[in-house]
């Protein structure tokens, strides 16, 4: 897969592209990246790429600075990107395009597991980072495939945003990571991960969960999937409501869930306190 990233400041996106995991699957040509200087395709002497935005009235100005649309278009067109026949914005297919442009945005629709799988399928990624109050509306109308937010909150700019982007999807890629690791993932069915550790068995009075040090591989399965359910509906609740009306839990998820809010789910393996004695 490529990703390519329109970025007025592409040093910040390089550093996510030469360091650990990703640097790996660079070298190993599983990923591939194009950073692309906006401001390449300024073209005044001073490589402008802002300007106000239209819309002040008498007496008062439109708050901040827009991005031009003439250099980001250009960076788009220089990354294979096609724009949509004025006027057939609906119906215009992304047929044979291998790019899908995403501009990143708080108000787009939000980041999910579902979508990174859905964007994980594509060939190639272009993501647009904007800077100042964004970019012109008719950039995304002639370009722009989906809007992306990563949370409800205002950034100063783009890159991060589709850095986050970036790690979420890259990292399905067949190759990059092992499949076992992207199993009982957060949000990979619904629920959040289970509680993990690691050495040493007991860490300033704490031990490790007996059951995880029993062996038994059924036991261990089903101490995981409760600590899910429990994690899940004491932060996000609303996911085991989404899951639950979309009917995705399983038989066993439903059983274990509902033994955890009829008060039955005393778990006899969790020993998350301190040692006694
Ligand atoms: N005027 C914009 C608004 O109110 O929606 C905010 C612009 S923000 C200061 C500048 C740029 O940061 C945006 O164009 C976008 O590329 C990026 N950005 C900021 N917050 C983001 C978020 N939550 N998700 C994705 N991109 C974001």
């Amino acid at each position: 897969m490529k990703f390519h990233v329109l970025t007025l400041f592409p040093e910040i996106p390089r550093a996510f592209f030469e360091s650990s995991i990703m640097a790996k699957a660079v070298d190993r040509g599983i990923i591939a990246y194009n950073l692309v200087n906006i401001r390449d395709f300024a073209y005044d002497r001073h490589k402008t790429c802002d300007d106000k935005p239209y819309g002040g009235v008498l007496g008062s100005k439109v708050p901040g600075m827009l991005m031009l649309p003439d250099p980001l278009s250009l960076a788009l067109e220089s990354v294979g990107a096609v724009p949509r026949e004025i006027g057939g914005q609906e119906a215009r297919p992304r047929g044979g395009k291998p790019q899908r442009v995403i501009y990143v945005t708080p108000s787009g629709k939000p980041l999910t597991q579902a979508l990174a799988q859905d964007l994980a399928r594509e060939e190639e990624l272009v993501f647009v980072c904007g800077r100042y109050e964004g970019i012109d509306q008719r950039v995304i109308d002639l370009y722009v495939d989906d809007e992306v937010s990563i949370g409800d909150y205002v950034m100063s700019s783009g890159e991060l945003a589709a850095t986050v982007i970036i790690d979420t999807v890259y990292r399905l890629i067949e190759g990059v990571i092992s499949r076992e690791s992207l199993e009982e993932e957060s949000f990979s069915d619904g629920l959040l991960e289970y509680p993990q550790y690691t050495r040493p068995e007991i860490f300033r009075g704490l031990r490790v969960p007996e059951v995880l040090l029993s062996g038994h591989h059924e036991l261990i399965r089903r101490w995981r999937l409760r600590k899910r359910i429990e994690k899940t509906l004491a932060v996000r609740p609303d996911l085991i409501e989404k899951a639950r009306a979309s009917g995705s839990l399983s038989k066993e998820t439903e059983k274990t869930l509902k033994e955890i809010e009829n008060g039955n789910g005393s778990d006899p393996h969790h020993r998350g306190r301190p040692e006694e004695g």
